[in-house]
């Protein structure tokens, strides 16, 4: 009698765990060590595990992987025929290879007959006695219904908790639409609830993210099968990951329209997760994968009004009447602005060659910048779309140091007439967007900057003589008015045939248009660079020279006087008068006309083929 379990105190004791388990809502394994307090007083067992039911599969309940490298999980399939007598079987299966020792595993089931839990211990010499007594079938059903309540409370508190979790962060990301908040919450909730596990985000690169929360970039070609599985399938999948040492989870963040990436969870190999874990984390996911996508939906509706401004504030701008260089430095402004590149540049087709226009960036002027300019007026000789590289290093031997490059035509109808380029040198520094972007701002802006160009032209035409090819008067006037405004000194030159009339007569009109042709040219080349020539009216000639001595105007006219009689054929000769200005005189243009004019009067008058310089002393 004295070694004979004492059942009504054994079941006393068993309920006192119930009593003070079910309403303190505690954590599942504290009634476990409860339960080995007695089951050591009355069995002298020194341990105890207790393994929870779920879907087939016995899970260990508070499992110290560390401590153990039995798997923490049993099939409930491979154990099945030892339970078919009995419900506790003693030298089990449980056995551990290193460790001989003798284990009962005793079944728990309901009323029902549906499998609650595996409960083992050490197999003892009171259990053994124990065992053999009618007993031993009333203690079982004692702690069935122990479990059996403390799971439902214990399942009610784990599910509070979880849900009151999942609805802290989905309150969260509701009141959200910062991305880097809704990773960041989503990763607070998932390491709250597994804090022993690693986990981390594999984000898709469907948008540009700045956040600081950790995460990797989703890489078809890298990642690891089951990884891509559960990306396109959109269904949880696990690995076992021996390489790393690990078990792999992986859960898609899923929304409504897309996947945009995958929560992954390292766990030990040897560790399984319950149903209800699965559950919580594949609704953490999907709260997550909500949120980004409103957030991603919110971004871009913002940016598609951010893009429709910029490229409605551009087309404005552009259509009021400003120069091309106006123009070409606006639109630099608004491609740096939005897109951030390190060089800018817009190049136009000249007859034969490029003219790199004065609003690019000064590195294109230099001859590292040309090669650019060369890679892609070589494609658009080719093709006439635009270009997007993200890495030139990728596509050329040469090592480009400016790797992320686009460039955008500027079309006149179905013709190129001119490109932009922008560099970073960075790779992969313009995204896709920008790119589309920067190609509807430059078609947008391609109307007003050819007419522009056009315009341009228009008015070179209208400032020149058509038959000499020198500046007409009314644009020498404006210019040596303008000289005279904004600088300190000048020369003006009036030049005039000599007997004109009479090589008309000798040779013909024609021949009379030709020499004016051919002083024109030589006139040209002499002051390009240095003045201006223009047609005054008739034979008469007039070059203009801004900041420059009547010392130095005379020398450049005297070399004209050598190159127009030893150049022209027929030979003609031409008179000179030169006259020059300084601020401190405050002579106005007509004066200094009138000066000139005056000059060349007296080098008409002493023979003519000669110059003549006027001398203050004739103002009076
Ligand atoms: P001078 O040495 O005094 O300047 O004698 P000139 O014959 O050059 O001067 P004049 O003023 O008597 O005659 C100017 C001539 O220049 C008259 C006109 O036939 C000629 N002329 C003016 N414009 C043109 C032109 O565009 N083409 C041609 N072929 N001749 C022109
Ligand atoms: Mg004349
Ligand atoms: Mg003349």
């Amino acid at each position: 009698m004295k070694n004979e379990v004492n059942m009504i105190l054994l079941k006393s004791r068993i309920l006192d765990i119930w009593n003070e388990n079910v309403f303190t809502h505690e954590s599942s394994a504290k009634w476990l060590e409860e339960l080995k307090v007695i089951l050591t007083e009355f069995f002298d067992v020194e341990f105890a595990n207790y393994y929870i039911y779920d879907t087939d599969t016995f899970v260990q309940l508070k499992w110290n992987h560390s401590l153990s490298k039995k798997l923490n999980a049993i099939k409930w399939q491979e154990i099945e025929p030892f339970f078919y007598e009995q419900d506790f079987v003693e030298n089990s299966f449980l056995q551990n290879e290193d460790r001989v020792i003798r284990e009962v595993a005793i079944l728990l089931k309901d009323e029902e007959n549906q499998i609650l839990g595996l409960l083992t211990t050490n197999l003892t010499e009171k259990w053994q006695k124990f065992s053999q007594t009618p007993q031993v079938n009333d203690f079982i059903k004692t702690i069935s219904k122990l479990v059996k309540t403390i799971r439902r409370s214990v399942f009610l508190t784990q599910q509070e908790h979880q849900y009151r979790n999942l609805f802290n962060v989905t309150k969260m990301f509701h009141s959200t639409l910062e991305v880097g908040e809704i990773l960041e919450g989503t990763l607070f909730a998932i390491n709250d609830a597994f804090p022993d596990f690693e986990s981390i985000l594999i984000l898709s690169n469907d948008q540009e993210r700045k956040t600081s929360v950790p995460y990797k970039l989703f890489d078809y070609t890298s990642e690891r099968t089951a990884t891509v599985e559960a990306y396109v399938s959109g269904e949880i999948t696990s690995e076992l990951a021996n390489d790393l040492d690990v078990r792999l989870l992986n859960v898609p963040i899923k929304g409504k329209q897309g996947i945009y990436g995958i929560l992954q969870v390292s766990t030990p190999l040897d560790y399984l997760f319950s149903v209800r874990q699965k559950e919580f984390t594949s609704m953490l996911a999907s709260a997550a994968g909500n949120a980004l996508e409103n957030a991603k939906l919110y971004i871009q509706s913002h940016r598609l009004v951010a893009d429709l401004q910029l490229i409605n504030e551009t087309s404005r701008k552009l259509n009021m009447n400003i120069s091309l260089e106006e123009m070409l430095l606006f639109l630099r402004n608004q491609l740096m602005k939005s897109f951030h590149p390190e060089q800018v540049c817009f190049v136009f087709m000249g007859e034969d060659e490029y003219k790199v226009s004065t609003a690019s960036s000064e590195f294109f002027h230099s001859i590292d910048g040309q090669l650019y300019i060369q890679h892609v007026a070589n494609h658009f000789i080719k093709m006439k779309d635009s270009l997007f590289v993200a890495d030139l290093n990728r596509l050329a031997d040469i090592k480009y140091e400016y790797r992320s490059l686009v460039a955008i035509p500027f079309r006149e109808q179905n013709t190129i007439t001119g490109f932009s380029i922008v560099l970073h040198k960075e790779p992969y520094f313009f995204s896709f967007d920008s790119f589309k972007l920067m190609q509807s701002l430059i078609q947008h802006s391609s109307l007003a900057i050819s007419n522009s160009a056009l315009r341009n032209k228009l008015q070179e035409m209208v400032n020149r003589d058509h038959l000499t090819n020198l500046y007409a008067r009314t644009y020498l006037d404006k210019f040596v008015e303008a000289s005279m405004d904004e600088e300190d000194s000048g020369v003006f030159v009036l030049m005039d045939i000599d007997n004109f009339k009479q090589v008309n007569d000798t040779h013909g009109h024609q021949v009379g248009d030709e020499i004016l042709k051919q002083i024109a040219s030589i006139i040209q080349k002499k002051v390009d660079q240095i003045g201006i020539g223009a047609r005054w009216g008739g034979e008469e000639l007039a070059l203009y020279f801004s900041q420059m001595t009547i010392t130095q105007g005379t020398e450049i006219c005297c070399q004209l006087l050598d190159l127009i009689s030893s150049n022209t054929n027929p030979r003609v000769t031409v008179s000179i008068g030169v006259s020059g200005w300084k601020q401190k005189d405050n002579i106005s243009f007509h004066q200094l006309f009138h000066n000139t004019d005056t000059a060349l009067y007296e080098a008409k008058n002493s023979g003519k083929n000669k110059l003549s310089i006027f001398e203050a002393s004739h103002l009076s």
